[in-house]
């Protein structure tokens, strides 16, 4: 009876510090040991500071 194939998704921006609905990955950080961090960063951060999505980079 396991219902949880897909939880409420809890976004977290980055940039401003706090929860979003918007918020997309845009950079991960690799390293050295253990799992790396990624950021996220919602649509209006993303607009003032002119961020690309992760999927979205070269
Ligand atoms: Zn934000």
């Amino acid at each position: 009876m396991a219902d949880a194939t897909e939880g409420p998704r809890f976004d977290w921006c980055h940039w401003h510090n706090g929860p979003s609905g918007t918020a997309v990955l845009i950079r991960i950080i690799e390293q050295g040991s253990g799992p790396g961090a990624a950021l996220y960063a919602c649509a209006p951060c993303r607009e003032q500071r002119r961020l690309i999505p992760y999927s979205e980079q070269p």
